[in-house]
């Protein structure tokens, strides 16, 4: 039986040419991609395109197009076998960590591509992408598809979704998941690590939830930041921090006052780091026990992209029933480790 994938086709380089009078990247029309890349004929599954009516620069990509996204597939999914988005790199890490917690109970393949160089340059990354990732969506052994989750396939690594960052605006090898191991790898065979990846809870049914709060801020600690500039920003209902290190910022009795002030006026201190890999642990250095002190949240290992479409997913969520900081301290789809 053949396997169907809906390719949704948002813009982002992978679906531009070079216009040579002018040097510059223009979208082309992705609903001609069978006759642009015969190879697409030749593959196993059946495919169909959903473009987006305006291809996007992933830099314009935000909550309104994530929603567009869920419900597109919920709209598709009993049609489907799997989906295959294809997105800007510059955001796909956004889009794939709040597609991955607006997607309950989600037992198909929903794999984000897209590629450095567009699909009509010469040297492209963009046709094995594409390929690859339409192999990925499709794969099933028997009735069960082998991915159920939300995943980027990029440069010959298959990755969890809201576990990656966009690493490299230069190199084919532009994403990383530095605190997950790679779900599967692209060579000779097409491999898969079966004990890495995600799976709903059995008596979970499919559905989406496209809530998303704006109300969220977030803030990169520096040496020598004035961080009276906090008063002076209009209330947010949750500000994210990133710190140095495991946890830490200045140890100065201003610091404490000025995130007890924070705390007071109701807005939530989720605490992620700057590094990209390893995480926060509140305590092990004098300079991070503040957090606790002030009942900050730990982001743990999360990556930035990961903690903010978090945060906004449940903000004023009426889908979750616990505080704001019990739910965050959930491991919803795989995004932290425990
Ligand atoms: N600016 C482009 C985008 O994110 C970059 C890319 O697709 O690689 O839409």
């Amino acid at each position: 039986m053949k396997r169907k994938v809906l390719l949704i086709y948002t813009g982002g380089t992978i679906g531009m040419e070079k216009n040579y009078e002018t040097g510059e990247l223009v979208p082309f029309d992705f609903s001609h991609i069978f006759s642009k890349m015969p190879e697409m004929n030749l593959l196993e599954c059946e495919v169909s395109v959903h473009p987006f009516s305006k291809p996007l620069d992933s830099s314009d990509v935000g909550p309104e197009d994530w929603k567009k996204i869920a419900v597109l597939i919920h709209r598709h999914y009993d049609q489907y076998d799997g989906f295959l988005i294809l997105h800007g790199t510059d955001t796909m890490s956004y889009s794939a960590s709040a597609l991955s917690f607006m997607l309950k109970g989600l037992r198909k393949p929903v794999i984000f591509t897209g590629s450095q160089l567009p699909i009509g340059d010469l040297r492209t990354d963009a046709k094995e992408n594409l390929l690859t990732g339409l192999t990925y969506a499709s794969w099933y052994e028997g009735d069960e598809a082998v991915i159920q989750e939300v995943a980027i396939y990029f440069e010959y690594k298959l990755l969890r979704g809201n576990r990656t960052l966009k690493y490299s605006a230069e190199y084919f090898d532009a994403y990383h998941s530095p605190n997950y191991p790679l779900l599967g790898q692209s060579g000779v065979h097409l491999k898969i690590e079966t004990e890495d990846l995600f799976r709903p809870e059995p008596d979970e049914e499919f559905s989406i939830d496209t809530h998303i709060s704006r109300e969220v801020l977030f803030w990169r600690i520096f040496p020598g930041m004035t961080l009276e500039y906090f008063s002076e920003i209009p209330k947010m209902k949750v500000l994210i921090l990133q710190v140095f290190g495991s946890g830490t910022i200045f140890g100065t009795e201003k610091t404490e006052q000025v995130l007890r002030k924070i705390r007071a006026n109701g807005t939530e201190i989720v605490v992620v780091s700057q590094c990209i890999s390893g995480g926060i642990s509140f305590g092990k250095y004098e300079n991070s026990s503040v957090f606790n002190r002030v009942g900050a949240i730990s982001g743990k290992d999360l990556t930035a992209e990961s903690a903010i479409t978090k945060c906004m997913h449940l903000l004023d969520n009426p889908g979750y029933s616990g505080t704001f900081a019990e739910n965050f301290a959930l491991n919803l789809r795989g995004e932290v480790t425990e």
